[in-house]
């Protein structure tokens, strides 16, 4: 019973000095003008605006920081506050978000803001279970708004978190199956003081000293405490299981110009990959390369389809789509259904990445 009584002791005491080693790094770094200069970030011991910190935090799901940060800085200056954004169109919204991907980030977004401000009269909640009831906001989401923004004892759980704890703690088990045991340990050391600006300063750490490839230890703070560091070859943590190959897709697109020199657009359906977003019309998205012949059936006219030259491909995270090009041409009367744009209306409208690419090939641009 003592021995065990001492051994709890003796975890609690390595907590609060890790924990402490991080924060006084972070308040160094910021002395020193040395820390990461994000748009959204504020000084040490200073809570955060919810509203900004909530936008940052969608922007950079699946963003990289420099993608993000001029993205985040437009909004601000459009939609300096949240319900700036819930009364804005949601087309205003999708189109400011075009080259961000990931458009149900912004439909959520969009729906999120609304909600904040009917449910809650504009104000954010603060706990963790009441944000992760709200549009887009999942559990990673919803603690880090809880710690940075109200200082909430919340464990914030990224890619870069579960590397530092990999490494720290000498964790041989590969992920994802150590996700649980990584978050367990992540746990124990949040401090009861400023776990805001802890979390902010693990993800530092996780970002510019313990990266993937090259570790640099001698900047650590917490590298008296770290076993990986000890054991001599930190960046082999943290194991992974092999992936499992992710097979390409293919699709045929249809460019239909009209007559008068418009081209047909439509809206995907909302759910789904690119939910709501505007596309050239095309064949759903098959595991195999498409037959012309069985391809046309998707068409949305029967016209006379003539292959052009070249594929699109367009590389989401999972996989990579490829798309050949048929065209066609109809009179300008001809009644068919979607969104008749010409070439100097195509920046009018929200279009993700991969119709961009289309629209490009397809036009000769
Ligand atoms: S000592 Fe090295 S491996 Fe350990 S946490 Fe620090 S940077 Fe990462």
């Amino acid at each position: 019973m003592l021995a065990l009584c001492m051994a709890g002791k003796k975890r609690q005491r390595l907590s609060q000095t890790i924990s402490s080693n991080l924060l006084n790094w972070y308040d160094h770094q910021w002395r020193n003008q040395n820390w990461r200069d994000l748009p959204w970030r504020e000084p040490p011991k200073t809570r955060a605006d919810p509203y900004r910190v909530w936008l940052s935090e969608v922007m950079l799901q699946q963003t990289t920081v420099s993608t993000a940060a001029p993205y985040y800085r437009n909004f601000l200056s459009r939609w300096p506050r949240l319900s700036d954004v819930a009364l804005a169109p949601l087309e205003d919204i999708l189109h400011a978000w075009q080259g961000l991907g990931y458009y149900a980030r912004a439909r959520n977004l969009h729906a999120c803001a609304r909600e904040v401000l009917k449910k809650y009269n504009g104000q954010f909640p603060n706990s963790e279970e009441a944000l992760r009831k709200l549009p887009g906001i999942g559990a990673y989401t919803a603690a880090a708004i809880a710690a940075i923004a109200f200082d909430q004892n919340a464990n914030v759980i990224d890619g870069n978190v579960e590397r530092v704890m990999s490494r720290l703690f000498l964790i041989e088990t590969a992920l994802p199956s150590a996700k649980s045991e990584l978050a367990k340990l992540a746990a124990s050391l949040v401090p009861e003081r400023r776990p805001g600006d802890y979390a902010q300063a693990l993800m530092d750490l996780g970002a510019t000293v313990c990266t993937p490839r090259r570790a640099q230890c001698q900047l650590c703070p917490i590298k008296a405490q770290c076993r990986a560091r000890i054991d001599g070859n930190p960046e082999r943590l943290p194991l992974r299981s092999p992936r499992r190959r992710n097979h390409p897709r293919y699709g045929i697109a249809f460019w239909l110009s009209r007559s008068d020199g418009s081209v047909l657009l439509r809206r995907r359906p909302n759910k789904g990959l690119l939910g709501g977003m505007i596309e050239v019309p095309s064949t759903p998205w098959s595991e195999e390369p498409w037959m012309l012949d069985r391809a046309v059936a998707y068409a949305p006219v029967t016209a006379y389809w003539q292959r052009l030259n070249g594929v699109v491909s367009h590389h989401f995270s999972h996989f990579t789509v490829n798309f050949e090009l048929v065209s066609a041409s109809i009179d300008s009367d001809s009644n068919i259904d979607g969104l008749w744009v010409s070439s100097a209306d195509f920046t009018n409208h929200a279009l993700p990445t991969l119709t961009k690419k289309i629209i490009a090939h397809s036009s000769g641009k």
